[in-house]
This record gives structure tokens, C-alpha cells and sequence, in this order.
């Protein structure tokens, strides 16, 4: 069985965890947003792919949330000390992987083909693709101003609500190599719980796979990133209460409208009254490996086939 995921950085990589434990990674397809990515002090970093291969790989840092366990900050320390760039915060050993993506991009490399050079290096066992090789950047336009994704994100600690997101160079985005075709080869396509309008919109303005998504003919289930109508973490509740006027099952599944067979929502969100969309309510709080592999099950179990 083939399952395809549309997946942002930490939810969608404690997603994944679960997933690969109930299904054989070598059978998954992992579609990442890149339009959190970014250039500091030169380098290229690609937060989102690098949760989910740090979330895969056993790297990550599970009390932070993001980046590398027994991370140290030495070179971030020098660059402050020296004036530079500090606001992102870049540890020793993720730096490394970022000198190597940089110089493979600097080389003529792609993304994809770097991507896969680090992941095949780390071991993981899924396929992991960034959602398209081509430049797309996530801006947001508050009522400070229209900012750079990680300029409000990190910089401002999105602190600013958001009245509209943008996507530049969405229009000539291509997807990467071989995404169209893991959307259509798919036996399952998954959504994981991200932040619907800057983790999952991002991969959807890249009109092809927006297209491979609305010719589906197997089943699409998308995870709620809310329990109890808030964010488990981040500002996707406060986006969605403003954007699309509130914060309930029927909110989100309206991000996903036309894409999506079944959403899967927390217990604490349940009854979701919604017609057009199957809804599952089950536990989807991801607190550790038992909690994780559940909720993917219950995520094959929606689309009708079981792990
Ligand atoms: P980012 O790209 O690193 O910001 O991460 P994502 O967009 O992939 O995921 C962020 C979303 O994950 C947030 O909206 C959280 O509410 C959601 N999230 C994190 N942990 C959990 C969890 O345990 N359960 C659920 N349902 N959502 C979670
Ligand atoms: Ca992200």
C-alpha cells in the first residue's frame, strides 16, 4: 500500500513517526512545504524538510520541539559576538547539514536532489520531497505589515494577526520530480495536522499538485491540527479564527475544500456536523509512540484501509 503525505514541519513529522511505525516507510511518500524556507548567514536552511528528516531519523529534539537533540549554539554565539545575523536560531549540528544542502544548491544541484543526498545519508527510510524545486515564499500581510514567513514567524515571534497569506512564485511554481506521480500512485493520500494556511496551503499553490489532488481517485484524509478548537502549538488557531472565522471542524475542512474525503478530529472537537466530509473523532494529542502509531491507524482506518 502506498501512502502519499502532505506534510509542514513538527506536526507533520510527529505525524509521520506514528505513520512509518504502522505502515513500511519504504512504501511512503513524503510531500514537504518549502516555502518556509530561507537564506541566513548564506546558507540555505529548509526548516520543514529538516523536521520531518530530524523527526524520522531519531535527531530531533523532542523537549525544544524543533531542531537536533545534544544540540550546541557555539557558531550562533560567534556570529552574535561578531554582529551577524542571530534572530534564527541555527545549532552546531544542524548548520552542518545546511553547509552541505547550501553547497550542493551552490553546485547546481537541486532541492530535491540535495534532499535526497542528506536523507539517504541520515537513513531514512521514506521518501521525502520537497513539494517543488523552484523558489515559493510564504508572506504574510498583518496590520504591522506585510512580512517574509520567518520574519513574523521568528523574528516578530507571530506575534501579528493575519489577514492574508501569499505565496510568491506560486504562479510558476513546477512540482518537484516525482510528486505528481506519488499523488497518483497513491493508494492513500494523507494530510497531516499542520497549520493548514502556511504549512499544507503552500504545497496546494502549486497549481499541479493542487490538480493531482482534485483528480484523486483514492481516498484523502486530513488530521486536525486542534484540540478543543486551539492549536496544540503555534498560530493556527489565531489564523483561522481571523481568516476563516472560527476555529471548528467546519472551519478547517473548509482550507481543504474539494481535496479532502475525511478529516480526522479530535475527540474534544466532535460532533462536527459536517456533510460533504466523512469525520473520525478520535484522540489526537501525538504525546509519544503509542499515541502517534493510534492516530495512524485511525487515519488508514478512515480511508478504508487498515494497518
Ligand atoms: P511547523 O511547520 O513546524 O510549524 O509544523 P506544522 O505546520 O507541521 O505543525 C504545526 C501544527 O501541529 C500546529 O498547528 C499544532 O496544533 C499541530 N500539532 C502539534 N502537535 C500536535 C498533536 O499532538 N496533535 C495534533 N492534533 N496536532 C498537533
Ligand atoms: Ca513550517
Amino acid at each position: 500500500m502506498n501512502v502519499t503525505v502532505l506534510s509542514g514541519g513538527v506536526g507533520g513529522a510527529r505525524f509521520l513517526r506514528g505513520l512509518v511505525s504502522v505502515v513500511d516507510p519504504g512504501n511512503v511518500t513524503i510531500v514537504g512545504n518549502v516555502a518556509d524556507d530561507l537564506e541566513v548567514l548564506g546558507l540555505h536552511v529548509s526548516p520543514d524538510l529538516d523536521s520531518i528528516l530530524y523527526g524520522l531519523t531519531g535527531l530531533a529534539d523532542e523537549e525544544r520541539g524543533w531542531g537536533r537533540a545534544h544540540e550546541t549554539w557555539n557558531a550562533l554565539e560567534a556570529v552574535a559576538g561578531l554582529g551577524g545575523e542571530s534572530w534564527f536560531r541555527l545549532g552546531d549540528r544542524d548548520i552542518g547539514l545546511h553547509l552541505v544542502r547550501t553547497e550542493l544548491l551552490r553546485r547546481g544541484r537541486t532541492l530535491s536532489e540535495a534532499t535526497a543526498q542528506v536523507a539517504t545519508a541520515l537513513g531514512l527510510r521514506a521518501r521525502l520531497l520537497p513539494a517543488t524545486d523552484d523558489p515559493l515564499r510564504t508572506f504574510v500581510e498583518t496590520p504591522a505589515g506585510t512580512f517574509a514567513f520567518q520574519t513574523w514567524f521568528v523574528e516578530r515571534g507571530h506575534r501579528d494577526e493575519v489577514d492574508a497569506v501569499h505565496y510568491a512564485g506560486a504562479p510558476e511554481a513546477r512540482p518537484a520530480p516525482g510528486v505528481v506521480e506519488a499523488l497518483a500512485e497513491a493508494d492513500v493520500i494523507v494530510i497531516t495536522p499542520s497549520n493548514p494556511y502556511v504549512s499544507i496551503a503552500p504545497i496546494l499553490a502549486v497549481a499541479e499538485i493542487r490538480g493531482a489532488l482534485e483528480r484523486r481517485r483514492v481516498p484523502c484524509v486530513a488530521v486536525s491540527p486542534l484540540i478543543g478548537g486551539r492549536a496544540v502549538k503555534g498560530p493556527a488557531d489565531r489564523m483561522l479564527a481571523r481568516m476563516a472565522g472560527g476555529t471548528t471542524p467546519a472551519h478547517l475542512a473548509r482550507c481543504y475544500d474539494g481535496l479532502i474525503d475525511a478529516l480526522v478530529i479530535d475527540e474534544q472537537d466532535a460532533p462536527a456536523g459536517l456533510e460533504a466530509v466523512r469525520t473520525i473523532a478520535t484522540r489526537t494529542l501525538m504525546s509519544d509512540d503509542d499515541a502517534r502509531a493510534r492516530l495512524a491507524r485511525s487515519v488508514l482506518d478512515a480511508a478504508g484501509a487498515p494497518a
